[in-house]
């Protein structure tokens, strides 16, 4: 047998992962916590979602439905498209970790962004596969980059739009140039988690480019404008022979019935939406202009959450600002494993939070 003492290892690429390391949701003992750091709504979900979920816990017995029919008929319904193109996940995350390995096998290429989400580079290596990671253009994802990175072994290029941790976006056209760029064997992957929150006339979150061609998906959650990332609730719409293709890899019960139930209840109350679309423009654009008002560089956003760059000075850079601001009870979120060491992303919360977070930093700027 020989190798007496080795032990069980993984396959290729995992131990090359850093772990995901989650928003922080503690403050210091015995401070009010104002908890920015995960890009959650401050409206919290749609009382009927909460109903459901509740309604839904007198039978936690029985398996959930494995299709999620009436949480993809919403959606459907919701968005004007046929339910048999959409995949429900736990969480988006689940879809593009599913995407990575459905698509991917050692040897291949995916493409993602310098800043671009975490989760498509360690989706990537999980599936045994090299990421290729392409530079931005101000900090904006860049189509010609991309396209120059294509390669024979190029099976998936992931795209946050708008992207988390920038807050920048593609417009809509930049995006047919991509797509009209790339093999029609490569997979396009549009996550668009914070598409409800886009005021732009030139953003599209590539509905129609899903429809019209082969090789387009694009992700959504429920996770952001709906409140309900606790819940773990994702899904995307594709063309038939993907679903097809993720319905055999997936869990069959990968989304649970409460889950299913408050989904469904959230895309009806259309007016909770609104009102967290116009909350947050209101203060997206306010907390912005008042972080820009004290020196501080912030990178224009279309989402619900703002990356704040602080000075290259002793004292007054972003782990000292962190500190800072964790003792008064607001927790942003640290970016340096997005390329950004000296800077900060805040999620847009409640006026009370916005003006804190503004008061807090003006005070440690002093
Ligand atoms: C928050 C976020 C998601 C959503 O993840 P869930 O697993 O649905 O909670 C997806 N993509 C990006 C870029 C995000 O920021």
């Amino acid at each position: 047998m020989g190798e007496a003492a080795a032990i069980p290892q993984p396959k290729p690429g995992v131990m090359d992962i850093a772990a995901y390391v989650p928003g922080r949701s503690k403050a210091a003992p015995g401070v009010r916590l104002f908890k920015l750091s995960s890009n959650e709504t401050p409206l919290g979900p749609s009382p009927l979602a909460r109903q459901a979920f509740a309604a839904a816990s007198a039978r936690l017995e029985d398996y959930p439905d494995g299709s999620a029919t009436a949480l993809r008929e919403a959606i459907g319904a919701a968005h004007g498209l046929n339910p048999a193109n959409i995949v429900c996940g736990n969480g988006s995350d689940e879809l593009l970790g599913l995407l990575a390995s459905t698509y991917l096998a050692p040897g291949d290429e995916a493409i993602h962004t310098e800043h671009g989400f975490l989760v498509y580079h360690i989706a990537t290596l999980a599936a045994g596969a090299r990421p290729v990671v392409v530079p931005e253009t101000d900090r904006t994802a860049d189509v010609d980059a991309i396209l120059g990175a294509v390669t024979g072994r190029t099976r998936l290029v992931f795209l946050a739009n708008p992207n988390n941790p920038t807050g920048t976006y593609l417009p809509i056209g930049e995006v047919r140039r991509l797509h009209a760029g790339l093999p029609a064997n490569v997979v396009l992957v549009l996550d668009a988690a914070y598409a409800e929150y886009v005021r732009r006339n030139d953003y599209e979150a590539g509905i129609e480019l899903v429809s019209a061609s082969q090789n387009v998906v694009m992700t959504r959650t429920f996770s952001k404008i709906h409140g309900l990332a606790g819940l773990r609730i994702g899904w995307c719409y594709a063309p038939a022979h993907v679903v097809d293709a993720l319905n055999r890899v997936r869990g069959p019960f990968n989304v649970n019935a409460p889950a299913i139930a408050a989904g469904a209840a959230a895309l009806a109350d259309r007016t909770h939406v609104e009102r967290a679309v116009a909350h947050n423009g209101q203060w997206l654009d306010w907390t912005s202009q008042a972080v820009r008002a004290l020196g501080l560089e912030v990178t224009p956003s279309v989402g619900n959450f703002i990356l704040i760059h602080f000075p290259d000075e002793d004292g007054r850079r972003a782990p000292q600002a962190d500190a800072f601001l964790t003792a008064r009870g607001y927790v942003l979120r640290a970016v340096a494993a997005y390329g950004f060491p000296n800077a900060l992303r805040m999620t847009i919360g409640t006026e009370e939070a916005n003006r804190g977070v503004v008061a807090a930093l003006a005070e440690f700027l002093g």
